[in-house]
């Protein structure tokens, strides 16, 4: 019989802004300040901005006043290292302009760029190689949960990116962010992030990532925040149309102190 596992010590939540195609550079900085200021009253949290490449060194500007309190994060990195490959930027371009994150796997990097569980893999592994962190990004469509097919989906995708990578341990984080509530106002319930969030992390423990922080994305507004955070299995979340209002952001990121965490 297995041995029962240590109960995981509670994480400081991680809060993250996905900014998609979205802000001018002017829009952009000034987010960035404000994320900073909040961040600095919730110390309990630790924040995450993903802005649109040709900004992240405006951003990254913003973010030198105030070392530390948000970080700074790429949209998606292609797995090699250089190359031709047009429109792509690697991992080592983003560490290099400051990035300490990338997504990866976001649902529209695999839906408009085609990009397969292979292909998701491999640039895990060009990110750890640049000694980033990965927020890994996997979540089922409406079809696949209507076919009751979510937790075969969810699995699929986690085991595809992590299963024997090298490197994985300390630097992966996962967000559970299923497609049909990415943008549509049609948040999952906590419930179903958390029975989520059970898939994933039985997957993470296999892989031996038991460090690794489970986030929920879709539809994150301060309307639903305190649901999510409210779940044990919940550390933290990826939101993505409400991290361009700075006020509904600093709310969500606000919504951590409420949650008692180590660390
Ligand atoms: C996302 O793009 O990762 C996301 C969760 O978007 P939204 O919050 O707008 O649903």
């Amino acid at each position: 019989m297995a041995a029962p596992r240590s109960p995981r010590t509670p994480q400081r939540p991680l809060i993250a802004g996905n900014w998609k195609m979205n802000t001018t550079r002017a829009e952009a900085q000034h987010l960035a300040g404000l994320a900073v200021q909040t961040a600095k009253d919730v110390p309990a949290a630790e924040v995450v901005v993903f802005p649109p490449y040709v900004w992240l060194e405006a951003v990254a500007e913003v973010l030198r006043f105030a070392p530390g309190s948000v970080a700074l994060g790429g949209q998606a990195c292609h797995a090699e290292p250089k190359g031709a490959h047009t429109g792509a930027v690697s991992a080592r371009m983003l560490a290099e302009v400051g990035c300490s994150y990338v997504l990866a796997g976001h649902s529209e990097v695999r839906r408009e760029w085609a990009q397969d569980d292979a292909k998701v893999r491999a640039s895990v592994a060009a990110a750890l190689a640049a000694r980033l962190e990965v927020l890994l990004c996997v979540g089922e469509d409406a079809a696949e949960r209507a076919a009751g097919r979510a937790r075969e989906v969810v699995v699929r995708q986690v085991d595809a990116a992590v299963a024997d990578q090298p490197g994985i341990r300390d630097r992966i984080q996962v967000a559970y962010e299923p497609v049909w509530a990415i943008g549509t106002g049609q948040n999952a319930t906590p419930e179903q992030a958390a029975e989520a969030h059970g898939w994933i992390r039985e997957r993470l423990d296999a892989a031996g990532a038991r460090r690794a922080r489970i986030l929920y994305g879709g539809s994150v507004s301060p309307a639903n925040i305190r649901g999510f955070l409210a779940q044990p299995a919940v550390d933290g979340v990826l939101v993505g149309g409400q991290s361009l209002d700075a006020a509904a952001f600093a709310s969500v990121v606000r919504a951590a102190l409420a949650r008692g965490t180590a660390s």
